[in-house]
């Protein structure tokens, strides 16, 4: 199920530069890893699924290669618009700090559940098959499937 309503929530939009949006069925298959320079520097991985971002935060690089698992932890789903957004969120806001597209491009979704996302990511840094897998709560495992292994 898809909210922005905990997003939206969060932002004071009169202050922030980023979108408000709304629920979009777009179905573009786009993917975005943001670099967020925040309290703690992490980076916010995106998939545009169910006309939003679903969205983790992920707080050391994401695996280029296998054998690197790791933690994900999901937020809230971001609006579509989301995808392009890179900016200086002002002190004070939620999530204050410098906010970089690190990567971007396009994915497969190859397998769904509520346990698993198994996917192919064509960005300019991430490319292959990756999958992020549920393990407690809202913390999830990001990590690089080896071609080979499916
Ligand atoms: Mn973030």
């Amino acid at each position: 199920m898809s909210s922005l309503k905990i997003y939206q929530q969060k932002r004071k939009f009169n202050q922030t530069p980023e979108p408000k949006g709304k629920i979009k069925k777009t179905n573009l298959n786009r993917f975005v890893v943001h670099e967020h320079w925040a309290t703690h520097h992490h980076y916010d991985f995106r998939l545009e699924l169910d006309g939003v971002l679903k969205s983790w935060a992920i707080p050391k690089e994401i695996p280029q290669k296998t054998g690197i698992k790791r933690l994900a932890v999901q937020v809230e789903d971001h609006p579509i618009e989301y995808i392009n957004f890179e900016g200086i969120i002002p002190e004070g806001n939620y999530g204050a700090g410098k906010v970089k597209i690190w990567d971007k491009g396009k994915f497969e979704i190859l397998e769904r559940s509520q346990r698993a996302i198994k996917f192919i990511l064509s960005g300019k840094k991430l490319k292959g098959r990756y999958i992020l897998y549920k393990f407690k709560n809202k913390n999830w495992l990001i990590f690089k499937e080896n071609d080979s292994s499916w």
